[in-house]
């Protein structure tokens, strides 16, 4: 069962540059001018366009509710309807100060344009942009802007935009600051496009992996007893979970690939030596002294793979590439404003590898690597991705070894256009110790979602004093590569409950199969069944219970289960089950023979 395809309108490239996007921002003015005629006294913050279209920050008098939304929007209708221009003026800063002096939030916006040199919104100017201080107007609304809008109200279709959401965010997103209402609108060029929007909008909420998730009884998560972003998985979402795992190490195993384990506590002072104490103290946990000891929370693998490397003893070239490979649960300290679902948590099992490697075997490990990668995600169907080679740019953070970057850049783009992959080069966004290739799939919805990462560094096995005996019989520095394919089991498995609508191919379903008996007499004879499809490798449920057979049948469709197997007389008699399959398509009656045949087949396409 291919996932159908669904997509949001496009936004245009060059967007800030856009129809588009004036059509958005000149609907946040209206908006905010529909707002201060219903809510007097209201304060304004700001409006900007987003990705599907604008936001604007009100501080209310009263709290607004989901119905004030509709009198707004229609209020909007009419201001487009009059016909008012957009005018643009530059203003002196006292005048400033007088227009807005009932807005504080503007008074501080412009005390930062002026002393910081920030835009409208607060934020840093894109580069070669000079501060201004300008307005634009339209009917009774002035706004603190730089534009750009339409020219006149009616070049925005009134049926092509809607109001989405209320929700709160704090002022300059400080959660010091005072709490705002935001209200969200979507907007588009025509009513068409809209409606395209909004059907995309309705199948991603749909598919949600928190709601599926907690519906499919995947995972849970006890914020208050175990501690947020933590989730806990059921025995189905342990399946799953398993079932990815043990694919990704069956194909490693193939590709040349050992498995390590390296616990979950290390030292500090490994850290230090590594550097991560110094780069990335702010997503470890806080340390757990034991006396003169400290200890962390593992946060990444890279330097227990490089000392269990050095303790394996003297490493000969004839051994590289070594590859350690590990399904890892490590923690990260993240916000738990950022938590979401299992996308952002704060314990993840990364399906991390490290490889050992003499810098001339590179480009031909890469080349492997990108086999590898496009394999285990086209088992899932994701094969619509984009790969994205960060390289050096100028300045001075990257480790200066010019000749290091000139052939390990050579390798990874000469291995890319081997490939016949599509990628994208990116100037100056390597880490500081090496160049990277990232894999961003795009998911049945169309998002986009960066997955696989293949990492090359010069630096950490120096730092930790890596070695191997080259062909010259001399001591060398080893070169790594960190590579990761799901990325998390948690993140990835959250992608695929999207991407698949929570509808899993039959191989990587929790339960495959559901027997249903008919009526009472039919259980036992519904049991043995069970038992001989377990026997032969399935996950199979019984639903015996009270309710209707059309329950069972709504119930199993519901947990998105491949097979029902419905028995009764006839079946028993004849030892045949009737086939129906979670698409509510009917296959009638088989033999049991039959319907092994039908699911193996299954299991080997990955459907
Ligand atoms: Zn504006
Ligand atoms: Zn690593």
């Amino acid at each position: 069962m291919a996932p159908k395809p669904i997509s949001p309108p496009p936004i245009p490239d060059d967007y800030p540059h856009s129809d588009l996007y004036r059509i958005r921002h000149s609907l946040a003015h209206i908006m905010a001018q529909a707002v201060l005629e219903k809510f007097p006294g209201a304060k304004i913050a700001i409006g900007p366009p987003i990705d599907y279209g604008f936001y604007y920050d009100f501080d209310l008098p009263r709290p607004i509710k989901e119905e004030d939304l509709a009198d707004i929007e229609a209020r909007m209708r009419e201001i487009i309807a009059e016909g008012h221009a957009f005018t643009r003026r530059v203003i002196a800063p006292d005048e400033a100060r007088e227009l807005f002096r009932d807005q504080p939030y503007k008074l501080e916006l412009i005390e930062d344009i002026l002393s910081r040199g920030t835009d409208e919104y607060g934020n840093p100017l894109p580069p070669g942009e000079q501060p201004v201080l300008t307005t634009y107007k339209h009917a009774t609304f002035e706004d603190l802007c730089r534009g750009p809008h339409v020219d006149n109200t009616r070049d925005i279709n009134p049926k092509a935009f809607k109001l989405m959401s209320i929700a709160g965010a704090y002022w300059r997103g400080d959660e010091t600051k005072p709490m705002l209402t935001r209200i969200y609108g979507t907007a588009w060029r025509t009513p068409k496009e809209l409606r395209q929007y909004l059907q995309w909008r309705e199948e991603a909420q749909k598919r949600d992996h928190r709601r599926l998730g907690k519906e499919l009884g995947l995972f849970v998560f006890a914020p208050d007893e175990i501690g947020p972003g933590i989730p806990l998985f059921t025995p189905k979402g342990e399946i799953v979970r398993h079932l990815l795992e043990s694919y990704v190490r069956e194909v490693q195993t193939r590709y040349g690939f050992t498995h390590v384990w390296t616990g979950h506590i290390v030292r500090e002072d490994l850290y230090a030596r590594s550097g991560h104490l110094q780069n990335y103290a702010d997503v470890m946990f806080p340390p757990m002294v034991d006396g003169d000891d400290r200890y962390r929370l593992k946060p990444m693998n890279c330097p227990s793979h490089m000392t269990l490397y050095k303790k394996m003893g003297r490493h000969s070239y004839r051994e590289l590439p070594l590859r350690f490979s590990e399904f890892a649960t490590v923690y990260r300290y993240e916000k738990k404003g950022e938590l979401h679902g299992l996308t952002r948590v704060r314990s993840l099992t990364q399906d991390d590898c490290h490889i050992f490697l003499m810098p001339e075997q590179i480009q031909s490990e890469f080349a492997m690597l990108l086999d590898l990668v496009q394999e285990i995600l086209g088992r899932f169907g994701l094969t619509n991705y984009q790969v994205r080679l960060s390289l050096r740019g100028e300045g001075g953070k990257y480790v200066d070894d010019p000749e290091k970057w000139n052939a390990a850049e050579a390798a990874l783009r000469n291995a890319l256009n081997a490939s016949g992959l599509d990628y994208t080069e990116a100037y100056g966004e390597a880490a500081f110790y090496g160049p990277k290739a990232d894999f961003v799939a795009r998911d049945t919805l169309g998002r986009e979602w960066q997955l696989s990462t293949i990492q090359v560094d010069f630096i950490q096995p120096a730092r930790l004093g890596l070695t191997y005996i080259g062909p010259d019989g001399e001591e060398h520095t080893p070169v790594v590569l960190h590579r990761a394919i799901m990325g998390s089991t948690e993140r990835f498995l959250g992608v695929l409950i999207e991407h698949y609508a929570g509808a899993f191919p039959v191989w990587l379903a929790p339960v495959q199969v559901v027997v249903l008996p008919i009526a009472d007499r039919h259980a036992a004879h519904a049991q043995r069944l069970a038992g001989r499809l377990r026997t032969e490798g399935l996950r199979v449920e019984v639903d015996a219970d009270s309710e209707t057979l059309n329950y069972r049948i709504r119930r199993a469709e519901k947990a998105k289960i491949p097979y029902m197997l419905v028995v009764g007389d006839r079946e028993m008699e004849n030892g045949t089950v009737a086939v129906r399959m979670r698409s509510r398509k009917n296959l009638g009656t088989m033999t049991v023979d039959a319907f092994l045949a039908r699911i193996r087949a299954d299991i080997e396409a990955g459907t």
